[in-house]
């Protein structure tokens, strides 16, 4: 008989109160899709989603019930919360784990941190690391009772008490063959719920292609690489079909850059259109790919709602240094054209970079004020394992190397400025950006908001004077 299997992940919303409280979960995509992929190999299997849940205790009712062989904990690699690798969220995983072996189960972990720290998890109890890409390596590790695990490609394991690492998998080209993710073994009604009740609508996620070819020297691939891969547009299509017949009519497609292949979006909206299917989209893609206007209307053709640029910075100076690949051109050139097209354009704005001063913090929050992007989240720079930018300041780092929450947006390696100067302009640039927006759509705004303007003016004026005390203060005892 088939080993049974239980697979979780390892992101808690309520633990991360930022999240929580934009009331905006989406369902743990790649967990949900390995669970399908061993369910059609022929194992039994279940799943418990952390991602509504109250505590990692909560698993002790399925592992009570279902009674698996193996406890799978496979993180939803394809939503960026679970690339900042969030303390808070490691050591939730470290409590499934030991759940899991007191329950008796053979323990398997995936994840971006677990890749990047494997011998933290081995040491916490799990039996294998599942380095990069999990799906291939869990059918190989399954089919081979765990015997000879050094002859599989991509695993982590302790063997006579010391830490044996192989060589990660090759990456997965085509991945039309996958079933859907096991939407059914998800309580897809809460997240309704919650949906329905905090935005007005049922949104869900999913994920159309696995990497990303470019090459900001910041950012960390573990599971995918520097790869793309893109699913075909039809099967695409026909999830979605499935996910509206479900009751969702927005979508967050969250590839790291949506549409990249070809002509791939014109087919997509072609099928779409041929099914009379009328999805809202929110995509990420980059400022480079989006300034030429057919491009921009096969995207709109398809249903896009929403795009998230990672503007990062107002000075070409430091996007030069992150080896970002755009221009402040770029930028403004695709936010007028796809806010001409009725498109929404969010900004990811990153602080704190090697060598910024205040002169390029100026212009970050001057360009946020000329295109006043729909929405914006701000950051600062994060040195992950892997990257350009974390061989350059590793020197620095010191106990803390990961932030605790995706709130946490401390320094963690020496900044032109304080720790404290980054957190009071995280303040300020929203405070900037929220006045702003209040005047801009003041035309369109009700009376009880235009209201809120004079108070909306004071703050950003109290904001502004703290910011220059906190300037002077930071360049008299830094010597900037
Ligand atoms: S384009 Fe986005 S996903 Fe790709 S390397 Fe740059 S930041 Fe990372």
């Amino acid at each position: 008989m088939k080993p049974k299997l239980l697979f979780s992940n390892t992101y808690f919303y309520r633990f991360d109160q930022k999240q929580w409280e934009s009331k905006k979960p989406y369902p743990p995509y790649g967990t949900m899709l390995a669970a399908s992929i061993m369910r059609e190999a022929g194992f039994d299997v279940s799943l418990f989603d952390t991602n509504l849940a109250k505590s990692p205790l909560e698993i002790n009712t399925v592992l009570n019930t279902f009674k698996p062989d193996y406890l799978i904990i496979v993180d939803d690699n394809f939503n960026y919360l679970s690339k900042m690798c969030l303390t808070v969220m490691r050591e939730a995983c470290f409590e499934l784990i030991r759940l899991g072996k007191l329950a008796g189960c053979k323990v398997f972990v995936n994840s971006a941190d677990a890749t990047d720290h494997f011998d933290k998890y081995l040491q916490h109890g799990a039996d294998v690391v599942l380095l990069g890409e999990a799906e291939q390596t869990l059918v190989q590790l399954l089919n081979n009772d765990l015997q000879n695990l050094e002859t599989i490609n991509g695993v982590a394991f302790l063997k006579d008490d010391l830490i044996t690492q192989t060589k990660k998998t090759n990456s997965v080209e085509v991945f039309d063959n996958y079933p859907l993710p096991a939407w059914d073994l998800v309580n897809l009604s809460a997240y309704q719920t919650i949906w329905q009740k905090e935005q007005g609508y049922f949104s869900l996620n999913i994920a159309t292609t696995r990497g990303c070819p470019f090459k900001c020297n910041w950012c960390a691939k573990p599971i995918y690489g520097n790869r793309y891969n893109s699913r075909s547009p039809q099967s695409v299509a026909d999830e979605l079909a499935y996910l509206m017949n479900l009751g969702a009519t927005h979508f967050w497609i969250c590839d790291d850059i949506f549409g990249l292949k070809p002509g791939w979006v014109k087919e997509f909206k072609k099928i779409l259109q041929a099914n009379k299917l009328k999805p809202r989209l929110k995509i990420q893609s980059r400022a480079d790919l989006l300034v030429k206007e057919d491009t921009i209307q096969d995207l709109v053709d398809a249903g896009l709602d929403e795009v998230w640029l990672g503007a990062e910075s107002g000075s070409q100076r430091i996007l030069d240094a992150m080896d970002k690949g755009i221009t402040i051109n770029e930028i403004e050139k695709s936010t007028k054209l796809l806010n001409e097209k009725g498109v929404k354009v969010a900004f990811f704005i990153q602080y704190g970079y090697l060598g910024e001063q205040w002169e390029d913090i100026q212009k970050t929050l001057s360009m946020i004020k000329k295109l006043l992007p729909s929405d914006i989240g701000i950051s600062v720079s994060y040195p992950l394992p892997g990257t350009v930018f974390y061989e350059k300041v590793k020197a620095q780092l010191k106990n803390k190397q990961n932030w605790k929450n995706s709130n946490d947006l401390d320094m963690m390696y020496r900044g032109t400025f304080s720790p404290g100067f980054y957190r009071q302009l995280h303040k300020h640039t929203h405070r900037v950006y929220r006045k702003e927006q209040a005047l801009r759509n003041l035309a369109n705004t009700s009376i009880k908001t235009a209201l809120k303007i004079p108070y909306l003016w004071i703050r950003e004026q109290l904001s502004t004077r703290k910011m220059a005390i906190l300037l002077n203060r930071e360049l008299r005892t830094n010597q900037i």
